[in-house]
């Protein structure tokens, strides 16, 4: 990584927009145009790699054509890019991505004005000059939370989209990383299904198992309905330990501590989805307020000792028991202790959490690319 330039990270964010009918109706036209284009633009693409074996850039110049034009050109090369470098990694024949949301690109945040009810504008200029729709939108808390992070901007650019018939922007939100402080203290941290989360300090989190038997019986209701699944929502559980992160980081910003996880990527399987939600949103609420986060590798730190470090122990459920010193306690605030010693023991210097980044952490420019849509993480899509 680059020493000299800051890093910044970017948030997505999807505000609701409040449109009149006329409006809904010339951007679903918009909306047409810019798949139509973008999709015109992918055959024209890939026709030129069909000629010279590589990408060139070529063709008539679209400067003048106006802002519209060049932006689904814009996107259009990079889609094309993107899908081309992911076939050849995966070793796959290549498919032209095409568009088949309703979405536009080519929106720009504007000031706001002096309407009462509405702080967040949304321009978007059509395919000529008179052509000019202006949306009103309200922030919401979790963008009003975003944006007060430590040199937080509102980025120019959005996207305009329709899903379930409702118009949404997506805006974004440009947070320069601080430079985490050097910590000696250490939270530790075990997640577990039965208590979400157990703090090195004896703090314990919601249990999770009422929350995943109502989801349960949720999802089997929409089934039987015959209600599409809802994949990447964000469910109850993960609200909860949405809360439980920002908890822990909070605490963590007022008490000067750092935070130790275990790596996720080193649990069991069935151990995974809810310590790897847990970590990567604690490691990006951390990497914002600049909090120290280690992770540490799991294996023993469930069957060890605290006291005395033996592995002869006895555990049975949410019960631990030593069998050489007879210390006895809650199973998971034993883990939280271990995950504490092994972090003060290596001085969190075990391996970077930038690997639970969006992306893998991989920094694209000087900006680590993320979207964050309703708690949920997706690819960043380039724009
Ligand atoms: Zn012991």
């Amino acid at each position: 990584m680059d020493e000299t330039k800051e890093e910044t990270l970017t948030l997505a964010y999807r505000v609701k927009l409040d449109v009149t009918r006329i409006k809904s109706d010339m951007l679903g036209m918009l909306c047409d145009f810019f798949q139509r284009e973008h999709h015109a633009q992918l055959d024209f693409l890939d026709s030129i790699v069909a000629q010279e074996g590589r990408l060139v850039l070529k063709g008539k110049s679209q400067a003048g054509e106006g802002e519209f034009k060049q932006r689904v050109r814009y996107r259009a090369a990079n889609d094309y890019k993107r899908a081309r470098k992911a076939a050849k990694a995966l070793k796959k024949q290549l498919k032209l991505p095409y568009l088949h949301a309703e979405l536009c690109d080519a929106a720009e945040v504007q000031e706001p004005r002096k309407a009462i009810s509405f702080d967040l504008w949304v321009h978007i200029e059509g395919l000529s000059r008179d052509c000019q729709l202006y949306l009103p939108a309200r922030k919401h808390r979790a963008l009003n939370r975003a944006l007060d992070y430590p040199s937080a901007s509102l980025c120019k650019s959005a996207q305009v989209m329709r899903r379930k018939g409702k118009w949404y922007a997506i805006v974004y939100v440009r947070c320069a990383l601080p430079e985490p402080c050097e910590v000696k203290e250490w939270y530790g941290n075990d997640v577990g299904v039965r208590a979400s989360v157990t703090r090195s300090d004896g703090y314990q989190g919601p249990d999770l198992h009422p929350i995943l038997k109502a989801q349960k019986k949720r999802t089997a209701e929409r089934q039987r309905q015959g209600m599409p699944h809802d994949f990447g929502r964000q469910t109850p559980q993960r609200q909860a330990l949405a809360r439980e992160a920002r908890l822990l980081v909070s605490v963590a910003l007022a008490t000067g501590r750092g935070i130790a996880l275990e790596d996720p990527k080193r649990l069991p399987r069935y151990k995974q989805w809810a310590a790897r939600y847990f970590a990567k949103r604690v490691a990006l609420l951390a990497s914002l307020v600049g909090v120290q986060v280690t992770l540490i590798a799991p294996p023993y730190t469930s069957i060890t000792c605290s006291k005395c470090g033996s592995v002869e122990t006895f555990r049975y459920r949410s019960c631990f028991r030593c069998h050489r010193c007879g210390y006895t306690a809650n199973a998971d605030f034993n883990a939280s202790c271990n995950i504490r010693a092994r972090a003060c023991h290596y001085g969190g210097s075990h391996k970077s959490p930038k690997s639970l980044l969006p992306g893998g952490g991989e920094v694209i420019g000087d900006s680590v690319l993320c979207t964050y849509l309703e708690g949920g993480w997706r690819e960043g899509d380039g724009s």
